[in-house]
């Protein structure tokens, strides 16, 4: 059966070397934030070994009217395609996939690690979440190396102020670097940094989103904090 068709809407830079893009939601067409999609090149100008297809999370929360994708530019056949695409130009969908989703009982806390492009389903579901009015505290600890670098962050920082049930603890490991200047915490998510905001290490689940590297590093962090596998969820973004 042939994929659902999507059309370019608009994109646009949210952090640097990071284009976040806007597709068509087609008719009748659910997800659950936090899911992803496969989006497939139509008869591109260049291909490489890796395909037309890519998988990213939907960036975008499904209240939403439209769908989004955001990814760190890197220079490959499918990225320089995409970043050059007419608006108004269709791709195949293939979606949703997956179940990095927000657990049910309200009573205990979702708590995120993240960095870099792993925020892609953290925006998606913590939106979702405050549009949904549910009763999760939600915490998201948001690792990048300078404030440039961090898309969504005046976004998730303007949640913060407005919605009680969600924190948002970014951190800085490279502030020195950065031209905008940077108060808040600074260095790697650790377990000292966790306690500071998590106050019983074993009451919420955990999520865990991006490359490889990074989400196996979060998770050292929890292991080594006490947390139980079982309360541990991840979506790794394989090709990083
Ligand atoms: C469930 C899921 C969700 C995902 N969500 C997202 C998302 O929200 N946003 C997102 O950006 N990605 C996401 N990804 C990853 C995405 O599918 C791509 O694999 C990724 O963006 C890399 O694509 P690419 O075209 O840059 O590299 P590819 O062409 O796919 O890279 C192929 C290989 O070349 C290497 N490579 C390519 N370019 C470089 C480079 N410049 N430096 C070093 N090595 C390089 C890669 O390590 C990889 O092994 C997700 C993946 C999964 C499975």
């Amino acid at each position: 059966m042939a994929l659902p068709r999507t059309r370019l809407l608009d994109r646009k830079v949210v952090a640097e070397g990071t284009m976040a893009f806007s597709f068509e939601k087609p008719p009748g067409f659910e997800y659950t934030a936090g899911q992803f999609a496969d989006y497939t090149l139509l008869d591109p100008a260049e291909t490489d070994a890796e395909g037309d297809t890519r998988g990213f999370s939907l960036t975008s929360a499904p209240y939403e009217p439209r769908l989004m994708a955001t990814t760190r530019l890197r220079d490959t056949a499918f990225k320089r395609v995409l970043r050059n695409l007419p608006i108004g130009a269709e791709l195949a969908l293939d979606a949703p996939y997956g179940s990095f989703t927000l657990h049910h009982n309200p009573a205990r806390p979702a708590v995120f690690l993240t960095g870099g492009i792993g925020i892609t389903p953290v925006r998606s579901i913590s939106l979702q979440a405050a549009h949904d009015r549910t009763a999760h505290k939600i915490i998201v600890l948001y690792s990048n190396k300078r404030p440039e670098d961090a898309a969504f962050l005046d976004e998730l920082r303007a949640l913060d102020e407005t919605d009680k049930d969600f924190t948002l603890v970014a951190t800085m490991t490279q502030p020195e670097s950065s031209r905008l200047g940077w108060d808040g915490e600074t260095g790697h998510v650790d377990t000292p940094m966790l306690s500071r905001y998590v106050h019983d290490l074993t009451g919420p689940v955990y999520y865990l989103s991006g490359p490889a590297s990074m989400v196996s590093a979060m998770r050292g962090v929890l292991t080594a904090a006490g947390v139980d596998a079982d309360d541990i969820r991840t979506e790794e973004f394989t090709g990083y």
